[in-house]
């Protein structure tokens, strides 16, 4: 068989950066450890390029959303350190984390029932103290399929942690009183927001996720966060066009006068969605200006002010991820995770 030649888009991880958000987020923490949320692939960075990362740094709380996401992490974390947060809605899923021995995060009385019924074991449990999502409610905590529980980790999760909101407060409140009826080992709160929430918030386990790969989602961790993700594509055409002449689909660009353009090999289905267009790549500190609309596989530069650019050149898309979603009008999280998977 022949070398299949490299491919012309990349995503650069700086693994240097995303183990000092980790250690950051877990000295943060104070008197709490620092979990991982590695659920949708590390929010689209990659299981195996960050999980050995973090392991290797002495993380050892992951969790994922979906039982389909276990055994990439399980490649390289033993089973008792990965948790599924959907919990355990059949008993496929029950039976499931009883071989691994990966943890369901028990959401519901429904789920604590089936969980039991199942030979049961040591699992997670979700309170929900106002978002409205999965867990138990409060009032809950009484039912006797819960307080038949073995419950490694209590928990819940807060709805505006990246706002200063009452209802931060509140749930934090709510979530003190299930505490004390629920029998537990630890107990786990916050995510990337709720770790700059300050110490009140830690418990003993934080979660964070879109910190870890760079995201800021409260200024106060503006100075200490550094960017994880990187898109980096080829010039793969360069193209002199006229005045009068239009760029790319619909013809939404026209050329005020002669100009020297170039197609970078990155598009829509890379996760470079439209909303990127009135944007620009960089290359040598120099502006590339986005011309037109996104195609699924090419966006169209300016290079009229880069001479040096020409084709085969790498040229890069501005990933701070506060700026980007300024930018695109993406959140941070979505930036990361509709990155697409030709990336090599
Ligand atoms: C995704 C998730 C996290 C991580 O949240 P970030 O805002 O990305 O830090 C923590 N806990 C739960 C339950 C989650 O679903």
């Amino acid at each position: 068989m022949a070398d299949l030649p490299p491919p012309t888009l990349r995503l650069h991880i700086d693994r240097d950066a995303l183990a000092h958000n980790w250690r950051a987020l877990d000295r943060l923490s104070g008197q709490a450890r620092a979990g991982a949320a590695v659920k949708a692939d590390c929010y689209g960075l990659g299981v195996a390029t960050c999980v050995p990362v973090l392991r290797d740094i002495g993380c050892r709380d992951f969790f994922v959303a979906h039982w389909s996401e276990v055994p990439a992490v399980l490649a390289h974390v033993p089973p008792e350190q990965i948790a599924v947060l959907h919990g355990v809605s059949e008993q496929s899923e029950a039976q499931y984390a009883r071989a691994t021995g990966v943890r369901p995060v028990i959401d519901s009385v429904a789920q604590a029932r089936l969980w039991s019924e199942a030979g049961g074991g040591p699992c997670h449990l979700m309170v929900d103290t106002g978002i409205n999502r999965l867990g138990i409610r409060p009032d809950e905590a009484s039912d006797p399929s819960i307080q038949a529980l073995s419950v490694e980790v209590l928990m819940s999760h807060l709805a505006c942690a990246d706002e200063d909101s009452d209802s931060n407060a509140s749930q934090l409140a709510g979530f003190r009183s299930v505490v004390e009826q629920v029998a537990h080992r630890e107990t786990s709160l916050a995510n990337s927001a709720g770790v700059a929430l300050g110490s009140d918030f830690a418990f003993d386990l934080t979660r964070p996720g879109l910190a870890l790969y760079g995201g800021i989602p409260r200024p106060e961790l503006a100075d200490t966060i550094r960017q994880v993700a990187f898109p980096q594509a080829k010039i793969i055409q360069v193209r002199q066009i006229e005045a009068g002449e239009c760029v790319g689909y619909n013809a939404t660009f026209t050329a005020p006068r002669a100009m020297r353009i170039g197609v970078v090999s990155l598009g829509y289905a890379d996760g470079i969605l439209r909303s990127w267009g009135g944007g620009y790549f960089e290359a040598h500190s120099e502006r590339l200006p986005i011309l037109g609309k996104v195609s699924m596989d090419m966006i169209v530069v300016d290079l009229s002010g880069a001479r040096a650019i020409g084709e085969g050149e790498w040229v890069d898309l501005p990933y701070h991820l506060p700026d980007a979603a300024r930018q695109t009008s993406l959140s941070q999280y979505e930036l990361l995770t509709v990155l697409g998977r030709r990336f090599g």
